[in-house]
């Protein structure tokens, strides 16, 4: 058996992994490269399989790091299974016509600036129409339920605890009478956070493939991340606005699940939440559906906020104009808005609007790839170039580690440790060069497993 890693080796998108085994071969994940150039480029570089022939896809999450190439993969001729849980059958369609749209956007707002200097016309990665027919080809498949997506392939999902929805894959695949269990941990979640639950522990498989996102540092903690949270917005909320570059999915819910609890506790007042992201709007939407899947803390928010008792104020913003109207708001603000990594989406004029005023805070909850917009502020540039425009950044800047979608280190070694004994070959992708080997190194010292970073489209044999 063959196993491929197309991307997220060695960086933290771009998740795809090849499987082949004796005539066999299926995905998991087929996932966005995400900022600068170079994701551009990977983008749009030709498959370096045959998509006709693949048998199946697994995903793992709705995050376009893991889901944003499907519109690629069927257009290229892809016309089979692509497994997820309910959630995530849910959210992809939702996710990628996002995606797309902004795509589409930015390639209109790119002609209409090359079309005075006579460049090459700038074309979408792909289209709306493109990713609506991605949602044809999505096959639901509950938690803890095994199912053959191939007469020689088991598989079995189970909860991840990253956001909803999101997938550890069990894979026991038979090759020459033999079975092989392949365990893809996917994005693995923080154990005690807000929403989702905690990750399902694993404990046996012949080849792991583990993210390591965080695999150098451990988080920080919960109650200081609150109190961070907490001094932030009654710094700033009397004469400014606290910006939040979220994902519409996943970190968008927490916050508002966070918020409500501080504004419960009287930690917070006198601030109106707005989430200024239709996309925002339809993932809250699509949790509130999958609550059952969740976690009790958030279905007690859903249920004060049907019953008109949320204790903080707050506003989903859907038409343009409404998102316009938050600019004239100068304080008491705290304006939610996609993308997480700011590279797209609304929170692009938000920071324009904000970044400029000593006043306001920018407040980061999520990783910033390298590459982004966003990684460029939280690494202390003075001026920042927003839709072409220098934009000076007077604003505080502060970054909450623990409100991570993702297991710190300390987490992951707890949920390896979970393993009965040694699996054959462990490979750590999802993570930047440094930390992936960092965590790599840690997982050989404390376990004695092989284990191995690799790099970008090897192959290696299992
Ligand atoms: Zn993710
Ligand atoms: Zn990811």
């Amino acid at each position: 058996m063959r196993l491929t890693f197309l991307g997220a080796a060695s960086e933290v998108t771009g998740s795809a992994t090849l499987v082949e085994a004796d005539g066999l071969a299926f995905l998991v994940d087929c996932g966005l490269f995400q900022g600068g150039r170079e994701a551009w480029e990977k983008n749009r570089a030709p498959f370096a399989f045959a998509p006709r022939a693949l048998d199946f896809v697994l995903l793992t999450h709705a995050h376009l790091d893991h889901c944003g190439l499907l519109p690629r993969l069927v257009a290229a001729g892809y016309g089979r299974d692509i497994h997820c849980t309910p959630a995530t059958a849910d959210l992809v369609p939702i996710m990628l016509e996002d995606s797309a749209h902004i795509m589409e956007k930015e390639a209109e707002w790119a002609r209409a600036r090359e079309e005075g200097r006579g460049g090459a016309a700038e074309r979408a990665l792909y289209t709306v129409a493109d990713a609506e027919r991605v949602a044809d080809f999505v096959a639901a498949q509950r938690y803890g339920r095994e199912f053959r997506p191939h007469p020689r392939v088991r598989v079995r999902f189970q909860d991840a605890g990253h956001i909803l929805g999101s997938a550890i894959a069990e894979v026991w695949v038979e090759e020459h009478g033999r079975e092989t269990k392949l365990v893809f941990s996917g994005d693995l979640g923080q154990p005690a956070r807000p929403v989702v639950r905690d990750p399902v522990r694993i404990d046996t498989a012949d080849v792991l493939v583990v993210e390591s996102t965080y695999g150098n540092r451990d988080h920080k903690g919960m109650r200081e991340t609150l109190d961070e949270l907490v001094a932030v917005v009654e710094q700033t909320r009397r004469r400014g606005n606290v910006v939040v570059p979220a994902f519409a999915l996943g970190r968008t819910q927490d916050l508002l699940v966070v918020l409500a609890e501080l504004a419960r506790a009287g930690r917070i007042g006198g601030v109106e939440v707005f989430v200024d992201s239709p996309l925002a709007a339809q993932a809250t939407a699509v949790t509130v559906k999958h609550q059952a899947t969740l976690d009790t803390d958030f279905q007690r928010v859903v249920a004060e906020a049907q019953r008109g008792e949320l204790p903080v104020r707050v506003r989903f913003t859907q038409s343009v104009d409404d998102s316009k109207a938050i600019n004239r708001v100068r304080s008491g603000a705290i304006i939610v808005a996609a993308s997480g990594m700011c590279d797209g989406g609304r929170i692009k004029h938000h920071l324009r609007n904000n970044l400029p005023r000593a006043e306001c805070a920018v407040l980061f909850t999520g990783f910033q790839a390298q590459g982004t917009l966003g990684r460029r502020i939280v690494d202390g540039a003075k001026v920042v170039r927003i839709f072409g425009e220098e934009v000076p950044v007077r604003a505080r800047v502060h970054t909450l580690g623990g409100l991570s979608a993702h297991a710190d280190r300390s987490a992951l070694l707890a949920w390896l440790g979970a393993f009965a004994r040694a699996p054959r070959h462990v490979f750590v992708n999802h993570g930047e060069a440094e930390i992936a080997n960092v965590f790599a190194a840690t997982v050989r010292d404390r376990f004695g497993w092989n284990v191995r970073v690799p790099g970008a489209l090897e192959t290696v044999g299992v």
